[in-house]
């Protein structure tokens, strides 16, 4: 059975390898020049790293200040309409 590799050393983060956050900071270019030049040359030869830069670029993480956006007019109607029909409480008058 031949086995499934990804080159010689395999497809793998290994110690060298700068860390998740330093490749997205990397990517927001908040990283010291020489920090910059290193993770720089060190993603161009390692395979996993171009990968994992990739991915980090196409989906970068949600920032603190997201606010999620607000919910269609016709929910916030439809809402409105739902909340002030259960306040009334002639119905429940009637039921009691
Ligand atoms: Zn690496």
């Amino acid at each position: 059975m031949r086995k499934l590799s990804f080159g010689s050393k395999g497809f793998a983060k290994r110690p060298n390898c700068p860390s998740s956050i330093t490749l997205l900071s990397y990517i927001e270019a908040t990283v010291s020049p020489l920090l910059r030049q290193r993770v720089g040359a060190h993603v161009a030869s390692c395979d996993f790293c171009g990968a994992e830069m990739q991915l980090l670029k196409n989906y970068a993480p949600i920032d603190e200040g997201y606010t999620p956006p607000p919910p269609p007019a016709l929910i916030h109607l439809l809402g409105k309409i739902f909340v002030s029909g259960s306040a009334s409480s002639n119905r429940n008058r009637q039921v009691a």
